[in-house]
């Protein structure tokens, strides 16, 4: 049987990150990064004012205070608006609102709370220092200053960086569009009518939500029947708009396994026995420049393989250097049965976090590979090495994390940042296991 270790760095071999594209704001968020981002332009592009207020000569002030106050004639409003300021003439003031360019002639802004409002003429009852509520020129980015390197992810703080600086369309690497297919005749559409002998398709849901939180496009096919000749159809269809393909289901060694026939005979697909529990079929292969994943069809072997190698895959696809799901030490709270040979990914709920010692891993529930409720309710699969002992309660095993990168924190792991791309396949192979 093949090592779970050698499978992921197989696949992370055969693919790489998508072909850079100019992408707009809406569709680059999410994206990363494929060139260093150099300013065009500074931030601010002119001085302008950080107050409502009024600009004016700080000498014209000085002394200022309640008991002195300072009264000058106002002789214009400054909007945040286009057009260039008249100058501001000594012994004057121009109230001028918050982001308007600062005029000409004038060295501060005394904010409005500092005097009495007025428009004709105002009163200034503090005096403001020169310079004062001025945002200057490039004081944030100055033009040609390397503001986001490549590798980059882009969040909301840097698509509104991207827009301030001008930039419509960044170049990054594009999410992957990905097909997803589920296969089996016994299967029928989640909101039909169960004859006898049918399940509903849960897997293409699962699998594809699964992508989408792996940053995929997602389409979904759901229910191919067991038929070579359908599934052939439909998988020469997707593959000629699909930037990867998972499918699931008819990869082992029943008489009506579909996707290990047709795709077997391509010699581009190998299906292995992998050295794991859930998910021992597997099929991987690359067609026509596309990766394709064959998942089994058991539902937690289908998700927990998309865990250690579609989403890696699809991740280093995006161009993120981080691929792999966090992980951390956990204590077992129960004996956990080994299954000599094969390394087990068991559904736990970790407990206890936050106190400084690692979290307790209770198991979920049912750990059979058709049982999906445990991995509904899971923080992380607890990783019990292929060596062959039972493991009792109190030991300290490896856990990879689950869902969202808020379940990690509390868990008290640590989530790696997506850094700079650059890291060769071979070194993301490392697996969470450690073993
Ligand atoms: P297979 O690998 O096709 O032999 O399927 C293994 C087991 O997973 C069988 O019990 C199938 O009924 C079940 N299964 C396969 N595909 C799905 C699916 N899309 N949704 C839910 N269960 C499935
Ligand atoms: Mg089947």
């Amino acid at each position: 049987m093949k090592s779970v270790d050698a499978h992921i760095a197989d696949i992370l071999a055969a693919v790489s990150p998508l072909s850079p594209r100019l992408l707009p704001l809406g569709s680059a968020h999410g994206c990363v990064l494929a060139a260093d981002l150099h300013a065009g332009v500074a931030l601010p592009g002119f001085d302008n004012s950080a107050m409502d207020g009024y600009a004016l000569h700080a000498a014209d002030v000085a002394g200022a205070s309640p008991d002195h106050p300072v009264t000058l004639p106002v002789t214009g409003d400054i909007p945040a608006a286009p057009g260039t300021p008249a100058p501001v003439a000594r012994g004057t003031a121009a109230r001028i609102m918050t982001g308007a360019p600062f005029p000409p002639g004038a060295d501060t802004v005394v904010q409005v709370e500092w005097t009495d409002g007025r428009m004709d003429q105002v009163t200034v009852v503090r005096a403001p220092a020169p310079g004062q509520n001025i945002r200057r020129a490039g004081e944030d980015v100055a033009a040609g200053d390397l503001v986001l390197p490549a590798g980059r992810l882009l969040g909301a703080a840097q698509i509104g960086l991207l827009a301030a600086l001008n930039v419509a369309a960044p170049t990054v690497h594009p999410r992957p569009r990905v097909a997803v297919l589920s296969t089996g005749s016994e299967l029928i559409e989640v909101g039909g009518t169960l004859g006898p002998g049918q399940i509903v398709d849960s897997n293409s849901h699962a699998v594809a939500a699964a992508a989408r939180e792996a940053g995929a496009e997602v389409r979904r096919f759901a229910g191919v029947p067991d038929s070579p000749d359908a599934f052939a159809a439909l998988l020469t269809d997707v593959l000629a708009d699909a930037d990867a393909v998972i499918t699931t289901g008819g990869v082992s060694v029943g008489a009506f396994d579909v996707v290990k026939q047709v795709l077997a005979a391509t010699g581009e697909v190998r299906f292995e026995r992998l050295a794991m529990r859930p998910g021992m079929p597997q099929g991987f292969g690359v067609l026509g420049g596309v990766p394709v994943f064959t998942l089994p069809g058991n539902p937690v072997s289908a998700l927990v393989s998309f865990e250690l190698f579609v989403r890696p895959a699809l991740r280093w696809m995006r161009g993120l250097a981080s691929v792999h799901r966090p992980t951390l030490v956990v204590t077992t709270a129960q004996e956990l049965r080994a299954s000599p040979g094969r390394r087990s990914y068991l559904r736990v709920r970790l407990t206890g976090a936050g106190d400084g010692r690692p979290p307790v891993a209770h198991l979920a529930g049912g750990q059979g590979a058709h049982q999906m409720s445990a991995l509904a309710v899971a923080d992380a699969l607890v990783i019990v090495p292929e060596g062959g002992a039972d493991v009792p309660a109190g030991r300290e095993l490896t856990a990879l994390l689950l869902g969202d990168e808020t379940v990690a924190s509390q868990a008290g792991g640590a989530v790696p940042a997506d850094q700079v791309g650059g890291v060769p396949p071979a070194d993301r192979a490392r697996t969470e296991a450690g073993a």
